[in-house]
């Protein structure tokens, strides 16, 4: 039979917009010694605009950024429909692509006018080997430093363009972070983003571990790695990618609108988008299992 107090406990918990669909993981809220965040669109508005682009002699700025625009018009990933907004704003045409593939936590390939044409973060450049050119290399770190994701525009294997994206961390995140830490709980970042822009975000929020440029397949190490410190680790997340971490942490939740896989993968679904809630869960799980004893 199921306890009352965690019967009542889950009805309390639905009051609240936490959906429960693991009762004992919900009990191991008030033990945890890590939780784990998707950075984008959870600690982030996930809302991407281009800021500012640069290219390589010879490449006019309009030209990359209807190719790009070309590329991702299949894709509906923040960054491409960021990529696209600012192509209608500038009021360019994209030309004709085909042959749409999405590499998954890399980027997106198509073919426009019988090339190849590629664009997405480092992880994309470091599997296709492709070199970055001195100017574009310094406007990637600057970028990086102001917290700025940048994706790359590789046209027949020559990398040709750089776009710089600012994205904003939620109001919400902040009182998170400080509320998790008087909670004695370590706060983590899982993101595919670039080591830069996981840093800066992390200094602002005072986040004490940081996993950046993680594949997606490779989600769920991260959650292991600090699951073989003995920690008791919670993973928060929105996204496809995210789902195999939300399996492998002792309390997975899902946030937010959430893709349907993510939500199949977790304990708790958190059905407003406020991380404040994952607070509000910790401390829920506390007060009941002192009613317990
Ligand atoms: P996150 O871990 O932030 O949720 P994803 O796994 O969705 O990110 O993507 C990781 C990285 O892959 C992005 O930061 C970006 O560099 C690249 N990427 C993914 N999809 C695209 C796309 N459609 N266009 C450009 N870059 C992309
Ligand atoms: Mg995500």
């Amino acid at each position: 039979a199921i306890p009352l107090v965690v019967a009542i406990n889950t009805s309390l918990a639905a009051r609240n917009g936490m959906l429960v669909r693991d009762r004992i993981a919900m009990e191991e809220a008030r033990n945890l010694d890590a939780i784990i965040f998707d950075k984008t669109g959870t600690l982030t508005e996930g809302e991407h605009g281009v800021v500012d682009m640069a290219t390589v002699e010879g490449v006019e700025e309009d030209d990359a950024l209807a190719l790009a625009a070309a590329v991702e018009s299949d894709s509906e990933h923040m960054i491409a429909r960021a990529i696209r907004e600012a192509a209608d704003e500038q009021d360019l045409t994209a030309p004709d692509a085909t042959d749409f593939e999405a590499i998954k936590g890399r980027g997106v390939r198509a073919n426009v006018d019988g090339k190849e044409v590629y664009v997405g973060g480092p992880n994309l450049l470091t599997q296709l080997d492709s070199e970055i050119p001195d100017h574009l290399q310094r406007f990637a770190d600057e970028a990086g430093q102001n917290a700025q994701t940048v994706v790359y525009l590789v046209r027949d294997g020559e990398l040709i363009a750089a776009f710089a994206m600012a994205d904003v961390i939620r109001e919400e995140s902040f009182r998170v972070v400080d509320a998790l830490h008087d909670l004695g709980i370590e706060v983590a970042m899982l993101t595919g983003d670039s080591q830069d822009v996981a840093n800066a975000v992390a200094d602002e929020l005072g986040i004490d571990t940081v996993f950046a440029e993680v594949l997606p397949e490779d989600k769920d190490e991260k959650v292991q790695e600090l699951q073989d410190q003995g920690k008791l680790v919670g993973m928060v997340g929105d996204g496809v990618n995210d789902a195999p971490a939300l399996t492998r942490a002792d309390v997975g939740i899902a946030i937010g609108s959430g893709t349907d896989v993510a939500v199949q993968s977790a304990d708790v679904i958190l059905v407003q988008n406020n991380p404040m809630d994952v607070v509000r869960l910790v401390k829920l799980s506390k007060a009941s299992y002192r009613k317990m004893q």
